[in-house]
This record gives C-alpha cells, sequence and structure tokens, in this order.
C-alpha cells in the first residue's frame, strides 16, 4: 500500500464533499479562495476538485510557482551571465526553458554557453571547485523551503575557500505577496490556502499578523486530495462564521514554530529584502538577498554583465495569472502558440505553473 493511499479514499472524499455541501448550503453567495503554492494549483487540476466543489466556492490560483513569478529581468540577467565567457551557469531544471526578453538559457545552451541542470545547489558547489578556471554561478529562484539548501552551499563554498562560486540570487518569501494580493479590491479574497512545504519552514505562527490585519481565513493544507478537501470545509466553515484565524490541516508536518533548524541557516547567509514579482511587482520583505558578510558570493555585484531592457511577451497572461484574475484558458495563445514543448511564458514551463496544469489536466 502507498503511503498516500489513505490520502485518497473515495468513500472519505464523497463524506468530506457532503460536509462542505452543507457548511456552505445557507451561505449568501460566493466565496473566493486562493491557492498560494504551485503544488496545490497542480493537486486541484489533477483531481479535478474544482468541479467537485458546490459553486459557492471558486478557487483561484496564485503566485506560488517560484520559476513563474520570478521576473523576466532575472532571466536576462542569467541569459547575459551564459554568455560571459569562462562562466558557468548552474540551476534547477525548470529555469532554463524559461523564455527571457530575447532568449532563454536553453537557447543559450544550444549555442554553446555553458547551462548546467543540478539536483542541489551543493552540486553547484562541486563543478565549482572541478573547474577552478570558471566562474560557477548558481540560480538562486525558491520560496523558504530551497533557500536553506542554497544558504547551506554558500557555507560550504566559504569553508572550501572558492572563490569562483557564487548565487544570482531571487528568491521570495511568505507570506508578504498575500498581504499584497488580499489588499486588490478587484480580487476579493475571502480564504487562503496556504503553502505546506514552505509553512514547514516558516511555521503556522508566520501567517498571525497577516490574518489579525486583514481578518483573511488561512488554512495550512496538505496536497493529497483528502488534504484538499479537509482544507477547503475549514476554511468554508471560517467564512461561514464569520472567522478569520489560522488553522493548519496538514498537522502531520507543519509546527506552529516551524523548522528553525532551518531558518537559523537561511538567516545566517539571507537577509530579508524587497522582491520584484513577476505581475505583481515590488512587495517590501517578500524577498532574500546576501547578507553583507557573504557578499563575495552576489553574482549580481561580482560579475558585472550588460542586461537587456526586459520585455514582456505579447499577449501572454502569466502576470495576471498569477494574481489569480484570468484562467490560462482565457490567453489567446493557450495551446494555440503556447504549448509545453514550445511555451511563451513561465506558467507553461513550469511543472508547478497553472497553464502547464491545465495544459495537462484541464
Ligand atoms: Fe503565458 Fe502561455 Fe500561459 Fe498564455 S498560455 S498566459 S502565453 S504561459
Amino acid at each position: 500500500m502507498k503511503l498516500t493511499t489513505p490520502f485518497r479514499d473515495p468513500e472519505l472524499a464523497r463524506a468530506q464533499l457532503s460536509l462542505i455541501q452543507q457548511i456552505v448550503a445557507d451561505y449568501d453567495g460566493t466565496m473566493t479562495l486562493m491557492e498560494v503554492c504551485g503544488t496545490h494549483t497542480m493537486a486541484i487540476y489533477q483531481h479535478g476538485i474544482r468541479a467537485l466543489l458546490p459553486e459557492k466556492i471558486r478557487l483561484i490560483s496564485g503566485p506560488g510557482c517560484p520559476v513563474c513569478v520570478t521576473p523576466v529581468d532575472y532571466v536576462d540577467h542569467a541569459v547575459a551571465l551564459a554568455r560571459r565567457a569562462g562562466t558557468i551557469i548552474t540551476t534547477f531544471g525548470d529555469m532554463i526553458r524559461v523564455p527571457g526578453s530575447s532568449s532563454s538559457l536553453i537557447r543559450e545552451q544550444a549555442t554553446g554557453a555553458q547551462v548546467k541542470i543540478v539536483y542541489s545547489p551543493l552540486d553547484a558547489v562541486a563543478i565549482a571547485e572541478n573547474n577552478p578556471e570558471s566562474e560557477v554561478v548558481f540560480l538562486g529562484v525558491g520560496f523558504e523551503t530551497t533557500t536553506p539548501t542554497i544558504a547551506g552551499a554558500v557555507l560550504t563554498a566559504a569553508q572550501k575557500g572558492l572563490k569562483n562560486f557564487s548565487v544570482l540570487t531571487s528568491h521570495k518569501t511568505m507570506p508578504a505577496p498575500m498581504a499584497a494580493l488580499i489588499s486588490d479590491p478587484e480580487l476579493q479574497v475571502d480564504g487562503y490556502i496556504c503553502p505546506a512545504h514552505v509553512s514547514a519552514i516558516i511555521g503556522s505562527d508566520a501567517y498571525k499578523p497577516l490574518v489579525d490585519t486583514y481578518k483573511v481565513a488561512a488554512v495550512i493544507t496538505g496536497f493529497e486530495p483528502l488534504d484538499m478537501l479537509q482544507g477547503i470545509a475549514m476554511l468554508a466553515k471560517q467564512i461561514v462564521s464569520g472567522e478569520a484565524k489560522v488553522e493548519t490541516q496538514y498537522r502531520r508536518v507543519v509546527k506552529p514554530e516551524g523548522n528553525q533548524k532551518a531558518r537559523e541557516i537561511l538567516y545566517k547567509v539571507f537577509q530579508p529584502c524587497s522582491a520584484r514579482w513577476r505581475g505583481i511587482g515590488d512587495i517590501p520583505d517578500s524577498g532574500l538577498e546576501l547578507r553583507p558578510e557573504y557578499s563575495a558570493f552576489n553574482a549580481a555585484t561580482k560579475l558585472p554583465v550588460e542586461v537587456e531592457e526586459p520585455r514582456e511577451h505579447a499577449g501572454c497572461l502569466c502576470g495576471e495569472i498569477l494574481k489569480g484574475k484570468v484562467r490560462p484558458t482565457d490567453c489567446k495563445l493557450f495551446k494555440t502558440v503556447c504549448t509545453p514543448e514550445d511555451p511563451v511564458g513561465a506558467c507553461m514551463v513550469s511543472s508547478e505553473g497553472t497553464c502547464a496544469a491545465e495544459y495537462k489536466y484541464g
């Protein structure tokens, strides 16, 4: 028996759906729930959860896919570094295919640039060790789930005295973008399906200021179908009863205090900063930059390059999709010009992207 089997039991799922129906039966209007994590987006599409819910519950996708929210100027910067003589770009897989303004890393690789996919930032450190004549740049993209491993790589490189390893940072943090989106009157989010993996690091207590300030319902939810249905039931119950609090459905993993050890490593190397999110813009305290004592590992200052003026792709609605304002099917390029094989925007590239999810399961 797979470990996930109990969380996919059809009988239990039917019981949860019936509970959700009962909770919203007398609710006047429609409640809007936003899932903030790309893995939730994929799970919602994969298990057809949207279609199972009562019409009174509207699910919208938010800015939780790290590759999707990375702005085009960052991709252009990575492309410029890939063109720099003697530079090796190392990255997790999805970033290589994200289109920049006029190129992408995979296109640069095809024309001779050294772009290598790695499965851990420590692999990038090993590449730097084995190639002392080259500058090795790791593309630091991701939320609090991946950033501790990148901090660990920087610490390792520092211990080894490596002078040819650096990180081009575009780290993002939660829950600042959730506060930015809740202030948008067009969206009117009633409840957040909070990310599971990120919450394992930051802890459920991290959402309390958001909930207290904006009086929004929030439930940290797991990824299996029963997790999702239970999390939605908990949110619906809060909204119907006019409550706004942080609850954790995913208690088998997430603790109120999160993972202090991971945060210690993270904040030893990085500090909070303002960050630019694709489609949303600059959000204060929503990113992480290297602390001054680790500035020798900052690729942006260590390896100056000319970066082209950023240009979004005409017709691509990624920015609006990441704010939950439109669906992939609203984009004229969806499935016609833009496909996973030939993506126009980041949301079609990433394995957690909304357009990729709609293409695969929609
Ligand atoms: Fe952008 Fe393609 Fe999605 Fe349209 S379908 S919004 S072009 S990624």
